[in-house]
């Protein structure tokens, strides 16, 4: 495969900024990660469907990370990811960005001409048999008949995702983006050996893959926490990570390739379990996180009281009115009941502390709602319609929303998956 050029590094965390003002406070978690001694580069990520419910351009992205950069000094690598774009969307971010997730997960179980899939099993003879896995001393016996049918279930995706690459490239010359191939959207999750098989095919078809989004086993709702089985979570991830370790050697994909795991943001029960294993097998990992820090902006402006606090109880008003249309689209990633949906009447009453301690997530809280919580979280529309009204109010209520933006993406993620610190602890205690 072609020399590399841009490099993803090790660890890295993909951050959202919804209505782009939160970028340096997004920043600043990544500054005190690295005063804590870990690098973590940051990766601001937005699709094509929040730009297109917001109205924002790729090009906002590009400058407030930008602008970020600059005023921290920073000085180790970023990145702007256009996320989950397809071939029929990929061109508007071809100026503002260096890192392409490209969806194929749409094509997952589309038919592949079969002298296609007969090609790719006479090409791959060790994929037929006992497969050994070092990384994680496993072995698994993989039957024709199983390779073949990976095959036929997967193969269509990978060149879907060839030809998007190479869309990209044309425009962009090799080397100078991150690519990142996934399928996570999709209603059955990948087991190890079926992501061995496609990276395979995506090796065969000249894609120099530096993240791999597979979908997970349990259930990644959007801004809430993981909901399955952590332990078989811990299992199934080491061996993907080993399986990855097997097809940088065998296919001669990029050596920092890793995986990237497409959490939704807050799967807070898994962090430890995605520490332990880029512990034990010396790994790296992309944590894709969702756009949690809308709801920091929320937050802050309950918080600050007054005409935040009013906006913030609008806003939970307007979103409650319009529920069924706001959850439409993300039907599948959340799950709200409705009888824990206060009413707007209700809300209109509540103090800056009722407000924040409802949406924050902290799971222990008594008054933590879970349901609020999402609504809010698919209800950006609202904020989007409002236009300056509401980025007024952030920028009158810059520093008390900073401070929440910060603490939530330092202490409740990059802290327990790339420091193996509990989620909540503090750095001023000094450990
Ligand atoms: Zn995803």
């Amino acid at each position: 495969m072609a020399s590399q050029g841009l490099k993803l590094d090790k660890y890295s965390v993909g951050t959202g900024d919804r209505f782009a003002h939160q970028a340096k406070a997004q920043l600043q978690a990544c500054a005190q990660a690295l005063a804590s001694g870990v690098e973590v580069v940051p990766v601001w990520n937005k699709s094509n469907r929040e730009h297109s419910i917001i109205g924002s351009e790729p090009s906002a992205v590009r400058e407030a990370a930008d602008a970020a950069v600059k005023s921290l000094g920073w000085k180790l690598p970023y990145f702007c990811d256009a996320d989950h774009i397809t071939i029929e969307t990929v061109s508007r971010f071809f100026a503002s960005c260096d890192f392409y997730t490209i969806d194929v997960a749409d094509f997952i179980g589309h038919a592949a001409a079969a002298s296609e899939i007969d090609g790719f099993v006479k090409r791959h003879p060790e994929l037929s048999g006992r497969v050994h896995l070092p990384g994680a001393d496993q072995t698994f016996e993989i039957t024709p008949d199983t390779l073949k049918q990976t095959a036929q279930k997967f193969l269509a995706a990978v060149k879907r995702a060839g030809e998007v690459y190479r869309k990209i490239e044309n425009a962009k010359g090799a080397g100078n983006f991150i690519p990142e191939v996934s399928m996570d959207e999709t209603d059955r999750a990948q087991s190890p050996v079926e992501l061995l098989i496609i990276l395979a095919a995506i090796a065969d078809e000249g894609v120099p893959v530096q993240t791999i989004a597979p979908k997970f086993s349990g259930r990644f709702n959007k801004g809430v926490d993981y909901v399955g089985d952590v332990a078989q979570f811990e299992r199934e991830m080491g061996l993907d990570v080993a399986a990855i370790a097997y097809a940088v050697q065998e296919y001669g994909l990029p050596g920092n390739l890793k995986l990237s795991v497409h959490s939704g943001s807050d799967k807070f029960s898994i962090y430890p379990a995605i520490h332990a294993n880029l512990q034990k097998f010396d790994a790296g990992v992309h944590l894709k996180t969702a756009g949690t820090t809308w709801l920091e902006e929320l937050i802050g402006l309950a918080e600050a009281g007054g005409d935040g606090l009013a906006l913030a109880k609008e806003i939970y008003g307007e979103a409650f009115e319009h529920r069924d249309e706001l959850c439409a689209p993300y039907a599948t990633v959340i799950n709200i009941d409705p009888a824990r949906l206060p009413t707007p009447g209700e809300v209109r009453g509540w103090s800056s502390e009722q407000y924040t301690s409802a949406l924050r997530h902290e799971r222990e809280a008594a008054a933590y709602n879970s349901s609020l919580r999402q609504l809010l979280h698919v209800g950006f529309k609202v904020a989007a319609k409002m236009g300056r009204r509401y980025t007024d109010l952030l920028e009158a209520n810059e520093t008390v929303i900073a401070k929440n933006v910060t603490e939530n993406l330092f202490d409740r993620h990059i802290a327990p998956v790339f420091l193996g610190r509990a989620s909540g602890f503090q750095l001023e205690s000094g450990l």
